[in-house]
């Protein structure tokens, strides 16, 4: 059974950007179940499964374009100092949780000064290609349900 539109495809995967470091890897837990076709995954690598069988593996290298996009220098904002509520020191390179009218959103410092800091709400892996080794662990038809939701249900995808 072949990786199509409306199958639920499990598998396992390590993440590693271009100098080499691992960001992410899912062989210590469950492998990632996703429904083909549906955009659960970045397009990329989502175009890299079809066609492909359990036990497959294969090694993909995805652009930034079919990944997390490009970085927006747009996204990089300053806010003020007095408006920006955190308990302790902030360093360049920390996550932290921005609140905005659309809700929280992750962001990165990137700069502290006196009076403002910059923020970076670009994804931390937007500008990045990624490159992939991907292992097929198994493949299964979508339920009704799965294909109306867009998702997978069960181990690996949505409990509800
Ligand atoms: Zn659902």
């Amino acid at each position: 059974m072949a990786i199509e539109n409306k199958k639920v495809v499990s598998f396992h995967y390590t993440l590693t950007n271009q100098q080499g470091d691992q960001l992410e890897s899912s062989h210590e837990g469950q492998p990632m179940s996703y429904l083909h076709g549906s955009r659960n995954i970045i397009p990329g690598l989502e175009k890299a499964m079809a066609g492909k069988d359990v036990g497959d593996e294969f090694e993909v290298t995805v652009e930034p374009a079919e990944a997390y996009g490009e970085r927006v220098e747009t996204k990089v904002q300053r806010i003020s100092a007095k408006l920006f509520r955190h308990p302790g020191r902030l360093e360049p390179g920390q996550a932290v949780s921005i609140q905005t009218k659309q809700g929280p959103v992750q962001a990165i410092i990137a700069k502290v000064g006196r009076f403002n800091i910059d923020v970076d709400l670009n994804h931390p892996l937007a500008g990045q290609a990624l490159t992939f080794n991907v292992e097929v662990t198994d493949i299964r038809e979508a339920t009704e349900e799965e294909i109306s939701h867009g998702h997978v249900h069960g181990p690996g995808g949505h409990e509800h």
